[in-house]
């Protein structure tokens, strides 16, 4: 049946990656019969949460082997479904594995791929930024199915409390596409919120001097409830933090209600990835920095007092605990 899918990658505990159902949220607003893909150990156990977020069908499959061979074996079952059911419009999150799959399914079906659409408006029309954020694009979609990779937090995850119909996907994957094969998995330490998802977010930039002084973010993090440590893409460049904490147009899309950006001068390209923030604090030195310029609150000092000050305020007034 025609209608809008979305692909959502699942995890074996049959959790679903919060931005497939952020964009199942936005594709209930553009009509059309609505499913969801999901393939990997999982993907069963994850209809329901599908179903909540507005598919009316999930097309499932828990074959390990789209666990443990990257994208070949996902983008051939998609395309054998496809070729099944002619979905007018294919959604993915712009995440690694689904960025892969997107560009094969692409490869396989002729129809162009748009990425980094930040809005959807319509079955045929998509939004980008472009040129650091400073421009939005609106792009006509073409070909069969159109195809779209959605930034994640363009949208918020919102139940409509449906149900879905299960439908299991049995497709034959060939020898010749099983040769990406995972070997290892490493799940990176992460003591508190991810990143994406925290209510507050404590953000370091080349401001902070050097990688040591990233622990007075993480000590203020541990004191604050729901608060994670991002950066800009200059530090994470420098190797001072991991390439996980990157926020901008090249990292990780974050909307907390608190974002404080200590040592951050507010390049177009870190903005694009914190805009959406509600309240936006600003540490910098030099008072004309353009972060102070979309910042609601503004602190012209030396990051590093200002940090400690502020640790020891939430300090006492909290005594301690987050
Ligand atoms: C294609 C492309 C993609 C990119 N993607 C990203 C991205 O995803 N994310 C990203 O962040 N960047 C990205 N960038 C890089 C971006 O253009 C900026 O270079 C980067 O964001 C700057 O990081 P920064 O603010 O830490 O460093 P700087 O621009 O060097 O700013 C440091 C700031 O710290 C202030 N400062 C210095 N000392 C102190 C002190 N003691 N106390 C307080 N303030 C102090 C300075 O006044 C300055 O404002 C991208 C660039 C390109 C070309």
């Amino acid at each position: 049946m025609a209608g809008v899918w979305v692909y959502a990658e699942v995890t074996s505990d049959g959790g679903v990656d919060t931005a497939a159902l952020e964009i199942l949220t936005k594709a209930r607003t553009l009509g059309g019969e609505l499913a969801a893909v999901a393939l990997g150990p999982g993907a069963s156990a994850a209809a329901g949460r599908l179903g909540e977020h507005g598919a009316a069908t999930v097309y499932a499959s828990d074959d390990e082997v789209f666990a443990d061979y990257v994208a070949q074996p996902a983008a051939h079952a998609l395309h054998h479904l496809v070729e099944k059911h002619a979905p007018e419009l294919i959604l993915f999150a712009t995440n690694y594995d689904s960025r892969d799959i997107a560009g094969r399914l692409s490869a396989k079906t002729g129809s162009p791929l748009m990425s980094n659409a930040t809005d959807l408006l319509g079955l045929d029309r998509a939004r980008t930024a472009v040129a650091g954020g400073a421009t939005l694009v609106d792009v006509a979609l073409e070909g069969s199915p159109r195809l779209v990779l959605v930034r994640p937090k363009s949208f918020k995850a919102e139940p409509s409390g449906g149900a879905a119909e299960l439908v299991p996907v049995d497709v034959d994957v060939p020898g010749e596409l099983r040769l990406a094969k995972r070997v290892e998995r490493h799940e990176a330490a992460a003591s508190g919120p991810r990143l994406e998802d925290a209510g507050v977010v404590l953000a370091g930039g080349r401001g902070l001097g050097e990688a040591g002084n990233f622990k007075l973010l993480d000590e203020l993090a541990s004191l604050i409830p729901n608060a994670a440590v991002g950066a800009t893409r200059a530090v994470v460049d420098a190797g001072w933090v991991p390439y996980a904490y990157q926020i901008g147009q090249t990292g990780k899309a974050v909307k907390p209600d608190v974002y404080i950006a200590a040592g951050i001068s507010g390049a177009t390209q870190h903005i694009v990835g914190m805009k959406g923030a509600k309240r936006v604090v600003a540490i910098n030195k030099d008072d004309d920095a353009p972060i102070f310029q979309m910042a609601d609150f503004g602190v012209v000092g030396d990051a590093l007092k200002v940090l400690e000050q502020l640790i020891d305020e939430v300090r006492s007034r909290t005594g301690g605990a987050p």
